[in-house]
């Protein structure tokens, strides 16, 4: 099968992050887990023999959660994907609620929904899949779709759970429909055909006006630098340069840098 995984909501211009945030209740933050997750995803996909591309929305970019749509859908709809499963979380109300729940919206994406709920629920609460007609990412899209709520980022309980368990697994076991057993600790070099796998890191900041300054610096000497934010409990504006499908490349972008005069370390994208 020919697979996109998608990773729901991004960090706006503003820094903010349009996804639920179970952090202050002893969770995690949604957009941040299921970005944490996708890659060792896909690589399990990759290994069964599936092609499997991954879609993050670019961060700090967009000036409203909605322009996360357009993004997604283009490229979700010009892929000649056979299914897009798009990440992410549950969070509830009153911040007690427990579970897994897959949702879709056509009858092929049903049975897909079953399967990887089949699979999470070996560990998750089972809250079943769920018939939904107003996501766009199940009814605006050409692939079969689902949407996962893997579990609650607001539980404490859940959250230990996923913890312990090999999520990316267990979704990568669901889509394909029976268990993968070769287990790669990291994405091999080149796995991907969506590329992105190496970036040279220059500088990390909590301050977003100084990772600014940094890129912008570079980018006046012809160095492509963009910023990304790591959610490491506080927020960090990463400022790097890439990504880099083969390692090599990276290398020898970081003995630029450091020529230069930089920090330069080589980080997975
Ligand atoms: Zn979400």
């Amino acid at each position: 099968m020919k697979i996109i995984l998608t990773v729901g909501h991004s960090i706006l211009k503003t820094g903010s992050c349009t996804s639920a945030d179970g952090r202050s209740f002893g969770g995690v933050l949604e957009y941040a887990y299921n970005k944490n997750i996708v890659y060792q995803a896909a690589a399990y996909l990759q290994s069964a023999g599936h092609q499997a591309d991954i879609l993050i929305c670019p961060e700090l970019k967009f000036g409203k959660s909605t322009d996360e749509r357009e993004y997604k859908l283009s490229r979700v709809n010009s892929g000649g994907y056979d299914l897009v499963c798009e990440l992410h979380l549950n969070a509830s109300r009153f911040h007690n609620a427990r579970g897994c729940e897959v949702l879709y919206k056509s009858e092929k994406g049903k049975q897909v929904a079953q399967r990887i709920l089949d699979r999470l629920t070996t560990v998750f609460g089972n809250r079943g899949v769920q018939r939904r007609e107003d996501l766009y990412m199940l009814n605006r899209v050409k692939p079969t779709a689902v949407m996962l709520e893997t579990f609650f980022c607001d539980s404490s309980d859940d959250c230990a759970l996923a913890e312990k368990t090999d999520v990316a697994l267990l979704i990568a076991e669901g889509i394909h429909g029976s268990h993968i057993s070769l287990t790669p600790d990291r994405p091999a070099e080149g796995l991907f055909s969506s590329g992105m796998l190496y970036r040279v890191q220059t500088g990390a900041f909590t301050v977003c006006k100084n990772a600014e300054a940094l890129k912008k610096e570079l980018q006046e000497k012809d160095i492509d630098a963009f910023i990304t934010v790591a959610d490491l409990g506080k927020l960090f504006y990463r400022v790097q340069v890439g990504a880099f499908s083969v390692r090599k490349n990276a290398v020898n972008m970081q003995k630029v840098l450091r020529k230069a005069g930089y920090d330069a370390v080589i980080v997975r994208a």
